[in-house]
């Protein structure tokens, strides 16, 4: 027996708590207007979430929000807090193990007597795409949601260009130091003169098959595939480069930022009690010492959830933000440092007595939306891009890999609202640049230029703004087309 009418869309994220959030956010729109969800995870983040009491209460759904999960093959000794992942493995065991499982959900789901409406659509994120050969298979359509920015999208797209033009891979290692990485880069469409280093990390390669780099343009390249393409994102952010999509892709919906829509679900609606799925255990802890802290004081330092830092790196950073005479909250994950425990000397913790708070996993949004937090140094990962915009907050920025490298490029040089810290970190310039982000003219002219796009993404995403329209759009025109 059916349980529902409702017409039935099945969410699949990548298994990264980043795609995992944005995708969760978008359920819940999707939810609040009417639709049966069934929101799968694979099992490596599924077992985590298990593990985590506040995320553990969430799997448990609503009548008409329902969690399931496919095996992924990721082998139970990755679940560990502390344990590294190891991403290119991850890519090829998701790419290798889902397939099969993700049919078999999706034609079980179709059974009469599943008990769940019949699958209507998936919404698939775009780096997902092994989800294609079951919808075709079962003629659902298949909308990919892309969860990074339409710039890292086209980056990411375009390698395969800058390959067969013999730009990348890299001759030899040389070029990492020899200033090749600093040739522009001029054929991508509707994106802002680049160097080579403004675009992904993964093409600092040599290797012709390395995964990464193979992965991301197989991945972008599978959305002509799709039935339409969504990104988090909103025209006046990054308009040419969503028209160049347009005129390349299916069709394509700009509906971000996605952390801001979801921010409309009316407050009656069941879905608001619906939390969000951490891998790690939040700290709101944070978030009362931040209540005792003067209005924009604070630095909030944090590097999602994938950064490996060295442990060189990670002094860099302590003595940078120690020396600056800042205050500042800092997440520290588990497993943010590669094969060592996150020690931090006792000087250092003396030297930031009293206007320091570290913590491992803190509420995001929450924390930037506070009074208190006056700038943000990040990684710029999209979403956290995203959460600073729609917080009106400036940032100082230290890319790591994927997309973050050409986040921070527009972050700094089109929307200008961040600085960069050069890869090779060192404390010198990480106070210098905190100085000037919280207390220099730079700074003030950052946080107004913030304060902009804060008002433009609030326009963007309320109801009757540009990116619900193009939800409604979206709904009506490929989602439940009959
Ligand atoms: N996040 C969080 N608490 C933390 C660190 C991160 O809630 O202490 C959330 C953050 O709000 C964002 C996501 O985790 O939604 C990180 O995604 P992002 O795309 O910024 O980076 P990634 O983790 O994918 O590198």
């Amino acid at each position: 027996m059916r349980s529902s009418t409702k017409a039935h869309l099945v969410c699949m994220p990548v298994p990264a708590q980043g795609h995992i959030n944005s995708m969760l956010n978008f359920a819940k729109v999707l939810h609040s207007k009417g639709f049966f969800i069934t929101f799968v995870n694979t099992e490596f983040v599924h077992r985590r979430f298990l593990k985590n009491p506040e995320s553990l209460a969430s799997l448990d759904g609503l009548p008409d929000f329902r969690f399931a999960s496919i095996p992924d093959g990721i082998s139970p000794s990755n679940d560990s807090d502390e344990h590294k992942q190891d991403i290119p493995n991850f890519v090829l065991a998701i790419k290798n193990n889902c397939p099969a499982p993700f049919l078999k959900l999706l034609s079980a789901m179709n059974d009469p007597n599943s008990g769940v409406p019949p699958v209507n659509c998936v919404i698939s994120d775009s780096f997902a795409s092994f989800t294609l050969d079951a919808t075709t298979k079962l003629g659902i359509p298949n909308v990919f949601y892309c969860a990074c920015s339409v710039c890292g999208f086209m980056d990411f797209y375009y390698c395969k260009v800058l390959m067969a033009k013999g730009i990348i891979p890299l001759k030899s290692e040389d070029d990492l130091t020899n200033g090749y990485l600093d040739t522009v880069i001029d054929c991508i469409p509707g994106m802002t003169e680049v160097r080579m280093r403004d675009l992904t990390s993964f093409i600092r390669t040599t290797n012709r098959d390395d995964i990464l780099l193979n992965h991301i343009i197989d991945e972008t390249h599978a959305s002509h595939r799709a039935t339409a393409m969504i990104f988090n994102s909103f025209s006046e952010l990054e308009s040419p480069l969503l028209n160049a999509c347009s005129s390349m892709l299916p069709p394509v919906f700009d509906i971000g930022p996605m952390c801001l829509l979801s921010q409309w679900i009316p407050n009656d609606s069941s879905i608001t009690s619906l939390d969000r799925l951490n891998l790690w255990k939040e700290d709101l802890g944070c978030v009362e010492w931040l209540d005792e802290k003067e209005p924009g004081s604070v630095l909030y330092v944090n590097f999602g959830s994938m950064v490996n830092l060295t442990s060189g790196q990670l002094l860099e950073f302590a003595w940078g933000l120690a020396n600056s005479g800042c205050a500042f909250l800092w997440a520290i994950r588990p497993d943010l440092v590669v094969g060592d425990t996150a020690l931090l000397p006792q000087e250092f913790s003396e030297m930031a007595k009293g206007r320091s708070f570290i913590t491992s996993w803190c509420p995001q949004q929450r924390v930037l939306s506070h009074a208190a937090v006056g700038g943000f140094l990040t990684h710029c990962g999209w979403n956290s891009t995203t959460e600073s915009i729609c917080a009106g907050v400036p940032m100082i920025c230290w890319p790591f890999f994927a997309d973050q490298q050409i986040n921070c490029r527009y972050i700094c040089s089109v929307w200008d609202i961040g600085m960069e810290i050069n890869e090779d970190v060192k404390r010198e310039e990480v106070a210098r640049l905190i100085e000037e982000l919280m207390r220099g003219e730079k700074g003030k002219e950052m946080k107004k230029k913030a304060m902009e796009w804060k008002e433009k993404a609030f326009e963007a995403a309320k109801p009757g703004g540009g990116s619900w329209i193009n939800l409604e759009r979206i709904i009506k025109e490929i989602i439940t087309k009959e």
